[in-house]
């Protein structure tokens, strides 16, 4: 087989937006004649677009930042890349800079109509009309890719990451030795209270509405480290990253009374209940079984309320919980 198609091959047999991500670079960056390669993450941090490079090619090889987004001291506003900008703003497919000795193509990743990612490709020549062609093949291969692989990890309804796509970022992380997962890492699952209620007095599809607002609320007050899953039904799981206990404790606080606040269409008012424990290094059953204590501790003292796992063991609520809620789970 060609090289080309060869790496084309090996681009599609991942299933980790990352790893696919570092295939397509070397992919191109063996096309040859190349300064750099560069994939570039475009995310919001106070209320500003940045751009950080997130892997790139060094010495002939791809490798990637050790950083998350937010935390990353490599990052730059998307306005001080004018041409990108442009493009991006104008829903564009690519687009180039021409300096002395330098020319840059940049090709934004549109899934739907967002732009997360970007590949960027630097050569000391000019890029020929036949180069371009066949970087544009490689890059719509990766991108269409890309586009299915991110379908299959999303819920229909609402967009967030699926059950799915949880129980494997999950599995992967237990697999990492002890000294390699972050400390101030905590799972919270959240459940709507009565939401059967919803459903039988105002039918599925006002309750399908209460579920896209949920699931956008949590958008909006998480950050672009944390990950958002709807978990089953009515259940959403957030795994929060990088923060202390108390920061987990107010942010979560704060979603539960901001949809305590919120006047739903029709509906009116609705709660949530929510539990949470830490994301130790114990397996993923074992930590979402202590934040599901959790929840169902809140659920049987009034609902609307948010309970730590750990609070619970040390005031000795829990104790005579655990074989009560192993019962309902049959
Ligand atoms: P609790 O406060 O104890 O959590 O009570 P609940 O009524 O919320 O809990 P229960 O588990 O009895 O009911 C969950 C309901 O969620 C049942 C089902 O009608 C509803 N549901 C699950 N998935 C969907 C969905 O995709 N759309 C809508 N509209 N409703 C859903
Ligand atoms: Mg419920
Ligand atoms: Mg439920």
């Amino acid at each position: 087989m060609q090289p080309l198609l060869q790496n084309l091959a090996e681009m599609t047999t991942h299933r980790d937006h990352l790893r696919l991500e570092v295939s397509v670079l070397s992919t191109i960056f063996s096309l040859g004649r190349m300064l750099q390669v560069r994939s570039l993450e475009l995310f919001s941090l106070a209320g500003t677009v940045r751009v950080r490079p997130r892997c790139w090619s060094e010495d002939g090889r791809i490798v990637c930042s050790p950083h998350e987004a937010a935390e990353d001291p490599n990052t730059m506003e998307l306005e001080q890349m004018p041409e990108l900008a442009q493009c991006i703003h104008e829903r564009g497919a690519s687009a180039q800079r021409s300096t002395r000795g330098e020319h840059v193509l940049w090709l934004p990743v549109w899934l739907g109509d967002h732009v997360a990612t970007c590949l960027e490709v630097t050569r000391s020549q000019k890029i020929t009309q036949h180069q371009h062609e066949v970087i544009t093949g490689v890059f719509l291969v990766y991108q269409n890719y890309q586009s299915l692989l991110d379908y299959s990890e999303r819920d229909a309804l609402t967009g967030l990451l699926n059950r799915k796509t949880f129980d494997e970022q999950f599995a992967r992380y237990s697999e990492l030795p002890g000294s390699d997962k972050e400390s101030g890492q905590w799972l919270a699952v959240i459940d709507i209270d009565h939401f059967k209620l919803v459903n039988d007095r105002y039918g599925h599809l006002y309750g399908d509405e209460v579920l896209i607002l949920l699931a956008n609320r949590l958008r909006a007050q998480f950050r672009s480290q944390d990950r958002i899953f709807r978990f089953g039904g009515e259940e959403f799981v957030v795994l929060l990253r990088s923060i202390s206990l108390e920061h987990a404790r107010a942010a979560l606080e704060r979603l539960r009374a901001a949809i305590e606040a919120h006047e739903f269409p029709q509906i009116g008012h609705i709660t949530i209940s929510i539990g949470f424990a830490a994301a130790t290094p114990d397996t993923p059953v074992e930590i979402i079984g202590r934040a599901d204590q959790a929840l169902y501790h809140a659920k049987e003292h009034g609902r609307n309320q948010v309970r730590f796992y750990d609070d619970l063991v040390a005031s000795g609520e829990l104790q005579s919980k655990v074989a009560h809620s192993d019962i309902e789970l049959f």
